[in-house]
């Protein structure tokens, strides 16, 4: 018998499940925890993870903080409180909503659920990064649907003819994002009605709606109004990004009270922490914040745009709080020179697009950081 060396990853992983052996762990993008101590508090200008910089409601800081008290307490398993909130906003049953610690973990349950060894899961090239890992701990096959064309309108976007036709026999789940990330592209309410009657009620599919909130295109609406007419559909959400709660790590799904009840056998049973629970139900509360967030974030990401295409820089449309910008050439030292500068991207070459960067959308005073350090590093003199 082989001794196990500490240091020896490639031994452990032989003891792993198949598919956890070929699997490389989900890339958070620059290291922030060092990058931070570089910079004086509020110096650095973080751009590389799609947070929201104007931050959550007064009044789920205010919860977060009232929560404190009871931290010697276990959280409310059911999260039922906050569950009946968002029952109530969606106007869909309690029921058939399952709370996660960031939609993340939901994502990853889904594949754990629905999909394994000899099965498939269908996703879109330029998808997000989890949707493959998801497939791949749970051991089934990830088929990956060709994107739009770098000349379309919506370029990468998800080409929903090409998901459709990636579904098989073994197909057990497609995950795809509206609005995407990293591309920000999107596709309308009736577009996805249209797909959704092409897939077969047996194959689900979950829609991402990460960045819903931000969504100013009226054709864009929640799929949450498909799910009577859809009960293979899912639709997962999140506290993460327009509510600016990415450190509490909350997220949910709304789908079927039937499947929901099988997401809740594997679902840890207290997987929310308790000031978690309490801030996002303030924060539910607050639309007034998410209204202004929005709006804030339209005309910031609008005049970002206009000023990265009038330096004759490819901008995808977007209308999450993030541009997917590809500079034509190799991005590495550009992220290299913005980083120097205290201002952070996302590289994208872990996406197969070396040439671009992913860049949020920030506050007026940040974007303009942004766009001096660019210029200064592009050599222009605007
Ligand atoms: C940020 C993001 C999420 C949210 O992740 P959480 O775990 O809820 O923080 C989910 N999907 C996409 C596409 C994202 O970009």
């Amino acid at each position: 018998m082989t001794r196990l060396s500490a240091q020896d990853e490639a031994a452990y992983a032989a003891l792993a499940q198949p598919g956890v052996r070929g699997l490389c762990a989900y890339d958070p993008g620059l290291d922030l925890v060092a990058l931070r101590r570089g910079w004086p508090a509020g110096e650095l200008v973080e751009l590389g993870s799609n947070e929201n910089s104007l931050g959550p409601s007064p009044a789920a800081l205010a919860a977060f903080a009232a929560a404190a008290g009871d931290l010697h307490r276990y959280p409310d398993p059911l999260g039922g409180t906050l569950r009946g909130a968002l029952a109530a906003h969606h106007g869909v049953a309690r029921a058939g909503i399952v709370l996660g610690n960031g939609s993340h973990e939901l994502l990853m349950q889904l594949a754990q659920v629905f999909a394994g060894p000899g099965q498939e899961v269908v996703a879109s090239r330029f998808g997000f990064a989890v949707y493959a890992l998801a497939a791949q701990a749970a051991g089934a096959t990830l088929r990956q649907a060709e994107a739009l064309p770098v000349a379309a309108a919506m370029p990468r976007g998800h080409d929903l003819d090409a998901l459709a036709a990636a579904i098989g026999p073994e197909t057990r789940l497609v995950y795809l994002a509206n609005p995407n990330n990293p591309t920000g592209t999107w596709f309308g309410t009736g577009a996805l009605a249209d797909f959704l009657a092409r897939v077969p009620p047996r194959v689900l599919v979950v829609v991402d709606e990460a960045y819903l909130e931000y969504v100013t295109d009226p054709a864009l609406r929640s799929a949450v109004e498909l799910l009577p007419e859809f009960p293979n559909l899912v639709v997962t959400r999140t506290f993460s990004k327009a509510y600016g709660l990415a450190g509490l790590r909350v997220g949910y799904l709304l789908a079927a009270p039937g499947l929901a009840a099988v997401m809740e056998r594997v679902r840890e049973s207290f997987n929310v922490n308790g000031p978690g629970l309490a801030a996002c139900a303030a924060a539910l509360a607050d639309q007034a914040h998410v209204a202004r967030v929005r709006a804030s974030n339209a005309g910031e990401r609008e005049a970002l745009a206009d000023a990265l295409r009038a330096r004759a820089l490819a901008v995808t449309p977007s209308q999450g709080n993030f541009l997917l910008v590809d500079f034509g050439r190799d991005a590495a030292p550009l992220a290299g020179a913005l980083v120097a500068a205290g201002v952070v991207p996302r590289p994208m070459a872990g996406y197969g697009l070396p040439t671009c960067l992913r860049l949020s959308v920030g506050r007026r005073d940040e974007n303009r950081r942004l766009l001096q350090a660019l210029d200064a590093a592009l050599g222009g003199s605007r």
